[in-house]
C-alpha cells in the first residue's frame, strides 16, 4: 500500500479483510518486500510530489515495468495513467497504463456521488463512490474497459496486471476489485518482485 497521502486506512482494512498481509510502502526499500502495490485515492499531485521527494517515482516505475500488479483508485488511476488532462503544472505520473484521464472530470467535492455500475460477467451491481473523480477519456489497444457510466464514460480499466478505477470500492465496501488485484498478485511471475 503506497502510504504517502490519501485513503490508505480504508484500503488496508479492505485488503486485511480479504486475508492479505498489507504493509505500508513509503521508501524504496519497502517496495522490495511487497508482491503488489495499491495506489490510494487522495490528491494525485500531492502523491506525485511526495513520491519524487522520497525517491519513490523511479522505483515504482521500475516495479511496474517488471510487471508488479498494481491497483489504483481515483488519484491512483491518475498516477497510473500515461496521459493526464487537467494536470497541475509540473505534475507527473508513474504511468504504465496506456490511458488518458481527465482530472476532476465531474467538478469539485460537492459534485461527488455514489451510483451502481455493472461489470460484464459480474453478478449484481457494483456500488461506486465518486469523489472529485477522474474519467478515462481514451484507452490504448491493450486496455480493457471494465465499467462505464450510463453515458458511456469509462470508469474502470484493466491492462494485464494493472487495474484502476475512477471510484473508491474501499469506501463503498465493494470487494471485487481488491479480490481481482489479489488474484493478479497470486498469479504474478516471481520475476515481478
Ligand atoms: N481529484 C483528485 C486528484 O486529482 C482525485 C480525487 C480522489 O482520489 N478521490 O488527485
Amino acid at each position: 500500500m503506497l502510504a504517502l497521502q490519501g485513503d490508505v486506512r480504508e484500503h488496508v482494512r479492505m485488503l486485511t479483510d480479504l486475508g492479505a498481509a498489507a504493509s505500508l510502502v513509503r521508501r524504496p526499500a519497502d517496495l522490495e518486500d511487497v508482491d503488489g502495490l495499491v495506489l490510494p485515492g487522495g490528491e494525485s499531485s500531492v502523491i506525485d510530489k511526495l513520491a519524487r521527494a522520497f525517491g519513490m517515482q523511479q522505483p515504482i516505475r521500475d516495479a511496474i515495468g517488471r510487471g508488479m500488479p498494481v491497483y489504483g483508485t481515483c488519484a491512483g488511476l491518475i498516477l497510473l495513467a500515461d496521459r493526464v488532462e487537467g494536470a497541475i503544472a509540473g505534475q507527473e505520473t508513474f504511468g504504465g497504463l496506456d490511458v488518458t484521464v481527465r482530472r476532476n472530470a465531474f467538478g469539485g467535492q460537492s459534485e461527488s456521488f455514489e451510483t451502481d455500475l455493472t461489470v460484464p460477467g459480474w453478478e449484481g451491481p457494483v456500488r461506486a463512490a465518486f469523489i472529485r473523480a477522474p474519467l478515462v477519456t481514451a484507452v490504448g489497444a491493450d486496455v480493457r474497459a471494465l465499467a462505464a457510466l450510463a453515458d458511456g464514460a469509462v470508469v474502470a480499466v484493466e491492462s494485464g496486471v494493472l487495474l484502476a478505477t475512477a471510484f473508491h470500492p474501499e469506501v463503498s465496501g465493494e470487494r471485487r476489485f481488491h479480490e481481482r488485484f489479489l488474484a493478479h498478485v497470486r498469479n504474478a511471475s516471481p520475476l515481478a518482485r
